[in-house]
């Protein structure tokens, strides 16, 4: 049995703006900075356009450090109390997704959101071990071409023919072949599985660590005009908590109960999911293979829109609206951690360059939908 009791807050889904500072190849261009936040509220200003968030960090905003405290943070806490999350990372490619989430997690940087997840998770842990058991699972996908492939998988470990070897002496992998599809399925309680993809027990930080670096190495790279990076996939680590909290235990080695009246089970679920950037297939200025890619990241970008949209409006919510899971593998997996008792933050990261305006106005009017 899963405890739940509703969600504090109205609206499920809080949106956040990540702007980074110009980077080296945009000043050597000689860029100007055209996004301006309103001083002390959370609204970005673009040309003549103005938005309004629950946050924006970086640039003028708030310190980006604090992005993790206010939105992350409790996020984390709500795993302990039964809730699933999600975080979603979204922006063109460039913009910053990656080193917001930390899936570029190399040893010693522990400036991302999941690094600094895990180790609020363990030091919790380690806090309240001595009255709850608890069991850790990681599982690290990405999702390319609307095909899920296990980032985790075992077989990434050894050196087949043809393999590329990597910083750290990790091997790098590109392709299973031979190995059966992975597939979503839905319990009867509406409870979202992977079958066929590795979920690793870890115990430890540097367990958990480690199955992040060897995820974010074997992600998939394909060169586009634009970023030679795994750009065109949706990569998402998840980590799964489940508690075993033992209720007046003491007492009950006198009276006899059956343990389990006493126990309390409790499994939830965070997503931390680094998205496909939000470019159009025209600027990545290729062709044939390259833009049917482009059209099937569309799809997972849209039907996320279309869900967080749906989940935002309240007034539909409460007659019952259809929310099209459905429409995208995205979607489809993310479904039990996305609305009802879940929390979904979505961080829109932006590039304050003048050349990348229009990608930033695109990425702050999808991010606005979402609110
Ligand atoms: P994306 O994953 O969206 O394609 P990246 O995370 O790879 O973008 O970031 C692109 C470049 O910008 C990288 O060189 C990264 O180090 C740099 N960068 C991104 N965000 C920041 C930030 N907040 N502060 C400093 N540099 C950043
Ligand atoms: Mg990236």
């Amino acid at each position: 049995a899963v405890a739940m009791e509703a969600a504090g807050e109205d609206c499920c889904v809080k949106v956040a703006v990540h702007i980074r500072p110009l980077i080296g190849d945009e000043k050597l261009q000689g860029c100007k900075d055209c996004v301006t936040v309103v001083p002390g509220k959370p609204q970005v200003q673009i040309g003549t356009h103005s938005f309004t968030f629950d946050n924006v960090y970086g640039s003028t905003g708030s310190p980006s450090s604090a992005m993790f405290e206010e939105r992350i943070a409790p996020l984390v806490d709500g795993l302990f109390h039964g809730y699933n999350a999600t975080v979603l990372a979204y922006g063109q490619t460039g913009s910053g997704k990656t080193y917001t989430m930390g899936t570029g997690f190399r040893d010693g940087c522990q400036s991302g959101i999941i690094p600094q997840v895990m180790n609020v998770l363990f030091s919790k842990i380690e806090n309240l071990k001595h009255q709850t058991e608890f069991q850790l699972h990681v599982s690290f996908i990405e999702i390319l071409k609307e095909e899920v492939r296990d980032l985790l998988d075992p077989s990434f470990l050894s050196k087949p023919e043809g393999a590329k070897e990597g910083a750290n002496g990790h091997v790098v992998k590109l392709a299973s072949p031979g190995k059966p599809p992975i597939q979503i399925r839905e319990s009867s309680n509406g409870v979202i599985t992977l079958a066929g993809s590795t979920e690793l027990s870890v115990s430890t930080l540097k367990e958990m660590a480690a199955c992040l670096e060897q995820g974010s190495l074997s992600r998939a790279t394909g060169s586009t005009n634009m970023n030679n990076q795994s750009s065109r996939s949706h990569a998402i680590f998840t980590i799964t908590l489940e508690q075993m909290h033992k209720v007046n235990s003491a007492c009950n080695e006198n009276n006899g109960l059956n343990e389990s009246m006493n126990e309390e089970y409790l499994c939830a679920k965070l997503h931390l999911v680094d998205l496909a950037g939000s470019e159009r297939a025209k600027r990545t200025g290729s062709d044939g293979m390259r833009f049917k890619e482009g059209v099937h990241i569309n799809k997972g970008l849209l039907a996320l829109g279309n869900v967080i949209s749906a989940l935002g409006d309240e007034k539909k919510r409460k007659e019952g609206l259809h929310v099209p899971y459905r429409d995208s593998k995205l979607t489809r997996l993310l479904q039990d951690s996305l609305g009802g008792n879940s929390r979904t933050v979505m961080i829109a990261c932006i590039s304050p360059a003048d050349i990348n305006a229009e990608e930033t106005l695109n990425t702050l009017k999808y991010a606005n939908r979402a609110r």
